[in-house]
């Protein structure tokens, strides 16, 4: 028995149905499949946040336009450590009263924030764009390490390059790697404290932890 009329129309229409909902040039599943791309939002989330903005159409997706236009146009990377900022070098490395000579090494953007955020640190930053990975093939030319090395030995003063990347196994071995870099040098070079946190209970904690914080104990 062959198709009806009636049952082929349908067909189209269902298959037209689909095709609206992976068309990635409709609008809206553009907008759903870029959010989804965002970090912690997956595609379920990318449609809620789409909704979200659709209904608040001048309070929240047209200032979010604006404030993402704005960043496309006039955000860019400092050329002296690699921060996000607005000028060609930004204000950190701007700052008379930042210490110059001591230089925090952070994976991202986002650990220089952290770190920013205690009000604790007068020095320097350089933003390596990433870690060494042998996986991911990425080698010091693909992340910011030349520049370093450039950056601490074209300028004077006694300098400390404190490194401050990420207990990860690509953190430890770009660490290891940047450490041997100025090895035979007059760098000292250090890296952040590893143990307890402030607030933290030894039960809770993995072997690992406890044993890095026996190994950097230090007078009570
Ligand atoms: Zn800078």
């Amino acid at each position: 028995m062959g198709w009806t009329c009636r049952t082929l129309s349908k067909i189209n229409y269902f298959r037209k149905c689909r095709k609206l909902i992976v068309d990635n040039s409709d609008p809206i599943e553009k907008l759903i499949s870029m959010l989804g791309k965002l970090p912690g939002l997956g595609p379920r989330s990318a449609r809620r946040a789409t909704l979200f903005l659709l209904t608040k159409k001048d309070l929240i997706l047209r200032p979010l336009y604006m404030a993402i236009k704005n960043v496309l146009e006039n955000v860019s990377l400092c050329e002296t450590c690699g921060n996000a900022c607005t000028d060609q070098v930004c204000k950190i490395c701007l700052d008379p009263k930042r210490d110059k000579n001591l230089i925090c090494v952070v994976e991202d953007v986002s650990d220089l924030w952290a770190i920013e955020r205690t009000r604790s640190f007068k020095g320097v930053f350089h933003v390596l764009g990433g870690t060494l990975s042998a996986i991911e093939s990425i080698g010091p030319e693909e992340i910011n390490i030349i520049e370093l090395q450039r950056r601490v030995l074209a300028e004077n003063g006694e300098k400390e390059l404190i490194l401050a990347l990420n207990a990860t196994l690509e953190g430890q071995t770009t660490s290891h790697y940047i450490a041997d870099l100025f090895m035979d040098t007059n760098i000292k070079v250090t890296s952040l404290a590893k143990g307890v946190p402030i607030g933290g209970e030894l039960d809770y904690l993995d072997e690992g932890t406890i044993s890095a914080a026996l190994t950097a104990r230090k007078d009570f």
